[in-house]
């Protein structure tokens, strides 16, 4: 058996997955998640083989998901399932460490193969999102001029993805169970690290690199 939960936040998406991974005998679905919050929480009790993973979500995106959960649990393969083919996306989730990434428009066989493929230990990507993949390898001059989201530690990528969605300061400290001084000086850590000193270019620079996304 190989066992998956489905993170995505629109119902109708995993009820078509679902319903879909049933005609494969040896599928069996064995938990959902509607953000990357509570994909990480149920993964730990659930321990699945494989998570489908949707990366634009409110509250935690799937890259940071992605990024606890492989730091929690190394062995469960997960499978970006996305309709972004931006390269910030993609190289950001690969290198959380998904293992595989499908675009919304695949076919179910796609889906598949993606999951046998991955299951037996090896990656798998779409021939667009591997076009993507391999201009970014060739791609010599990079973004220099734009700091990466690597300088954040990952507390402070998963507050600016709160932040660029507008939750207040308060908000943020009940989400994270942090206190609002905290998150306030995270913020001021985040800014002086990016070199972004207001929020509307904060949540610009959020939406560039993926962290959120108007839309979803
Ligand atoms: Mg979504």
């Amino acid at each position: 058996m190989i066992s998956i939960i489905l993170v995505d936040d629109h119902v109708i998406m995993r009820d078509g997955l679902r319903n879909l991974l049933k005609e494969e005998s040896d599928f069996e679905v064995v938990g959902e998640a509607d953000n990357g919050r509570q994909a990480v929480k149920i993964i730990l009790e659930k321990k699945p083989n494989i998570i489908i993973m949707d990366i634009a979500m409110q509250e935690m995106n799937g890259i940071e998901a992605t990024r606890q959960i492989k730091k929690e649990a190394p062995n469960i393969n997960i499978i970006a399932l996305s309709m972004h083919s931006e390269r910030q996306i993609v190289v950001g989730i690969f290198r959380a460490g998904a293992s595989g990434y499908l675009l919304k428009d695949s076919t179910s066989t796609e889906l598949v193969e993606a999951i046998r493929t991955v299951h037996s230990g090896r990656k798998y990507i779409s021939q667009k999102i591997s076009d993507i993949v391999l201009q970014e390898i060739s791609n010599t001059k990079k973004d220099s001029e734009e700091i990466g989201i690597e300088v954040l530690t990952n507390r402070e990528s998963e507050i600016l993805q709160l932040i660029s969605e507008g939750n207040s300061t308060k908000r943020i400290a009940e989400v994270l169970f942090i206190s609002p001084k905290t998150v306030e000086s995270h913020r001021a850590n985040i800014m002086e690290k990016l070199n972004i000193h207001n929020l509307p270019e904060l949540t610009k620079y959020a939406i560039r690199v993926g962290l959120t996304s108007l839309d979803d």
